[in-house]
């Protein structure tokens, strides 16, 4: 079976009725790129940073990250490569950076909220990232956004930042799209407005179910409450979805929830194009794909929007990955 899959590695993943999907993958290291490219990667929707910053006895130097960001970038040649600024807190730590204990991480000092206040820090990435930008097709995406605020502020890093690399005569490219995951529930709410400060939008289902819902996605005793087919989780992405698309930016889904087969009809009824999941699921997602017919996998969404319960909606979903081979 696996032998089978990994044939379909070099295969666009169209439908059976002509509906095209972008999948991408998410990696953490050059490692994970690999085992992606090998597995029909297109392109990298989910670069998570954090890891280049764990395992170490200090934060990494502007060189060392430009370095591997770099390597990824011309890995991956024309297709995008979307690098997520850091994302620590909540449940990631980092050695030599001391995070004060709190009653709730999640809720708490992490991703763009310590970029923000740790200003220095922040500028070392994004420099690294712009310079990176010069060598493949590289874009940029901050973590965790809650407000309009937020985003004004990293945009203005980002402009201090290009004008010190203009000083110093480093080339980057100048029309760098700059992004946010939509994973709060705020930023649901105010996606309209989200939408017209940035270039795209990526869905970050994982933190997204955890906050709408309000179950700690790391807590075993509550795990099954974790429901992604929630009605209120399915509203909140057809929001934001509706959102991105009334200005005409992009907008791609990169939790998990883009690694489980039986979203596809849900993708494909929001006109979502691109996907972006762990190496190990690019495959499934494919065979899954070409093994569906649009037209009828979007009646199974419109009827999977109108549910009460999460429950019917698992079940309509499976029972239809069941019956379309
Ligand atoms: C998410 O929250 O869905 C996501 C993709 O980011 P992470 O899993 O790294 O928090
Ligand atoms: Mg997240």
């Amino acid at each position: 079976k696996r032998e089978q899959l990994e044939l379909l590695a070099t295969v666009e993943a169209v439908t059976k009725d002509g509906v095209s999907l972008r999948l991408a993958g998410n990696i953490s290291s050059v490692k994970e790129l690999n085992m992606a490219l090998k597995y029909g990667a297109e392109g990298v929707g989910l670069f998570r940073t954090e890891f280049l910053y764990m395992d170490r006895s200090s934060f990494p130097t502007e060189d060392e990250q430009f370095e591997v960001y770099k390597l990824v970038a011309e890995k991956v040649g024309k297709e995008t490569v979307v690098i997520r600024t850091l994302d620590i807190g909540g449940d990631k730590h980092l050695d030599y950076f001391q995070l004060p204990e709190e009653q709730n991480p999640f809720l708490g000092y992490r991703a763009i909220r310590i970029s923000l206040d740790r200003k220095d820090m922040f500028k070392t990435q994004i420099a690294a990232i712009l310079r990176a930008s010069h060598y493949g097709n590289v874009r940029m995406m901050f973590p965790m956004i809650s407000s309009v605020e937020e985003v004004q502020a990293a945009k203005a890093v980002l402009n201090e930042v290009k004008n010190e690399l203009d000083s110093r005569g480093i080339p980057y490219n100048r029309e760098m799209k700059v992004g946010i995951m939509i994973e709060v529930p705020a930023a649901v709410m105010i996606a309209d407005l989200l939408a017209e400060e940035v270039d795209f939008f990526s869905i970050g289902t994982n933190d997204l179910v955890q906050y709408v819902l309000a179950v700690d996605r790391m807590n075993e005793q509550i795990a099954h409450m974790y429901h992604p087919y929630h009605p209120g989780v399915l509203r909140m992405i057809r929001m934001t979805v509706d959102a991105a698309h009334s200005v005409g930016i992009d907008v791609s889904v990169c939790g998990e929830m883009a690694a489980d087969e039986r979203s596809l009809p849900l993708w494909l009824e929001l006109g979502i194009g691109v996907l972006s999941m762990s190496p190990q699921a690019l495959l499934k997602v494919k065979h899954r794909t070409l093994n569906t017919l649009a037209s009828e996998a979007r009646e199974i969404a419109k009827v999977c929007f109108r549910n009460r319960t999460s429950t019917e909606t698992e079940e309509q979903l499976s029972a239809y990955v069941g019956r379309s081979g």
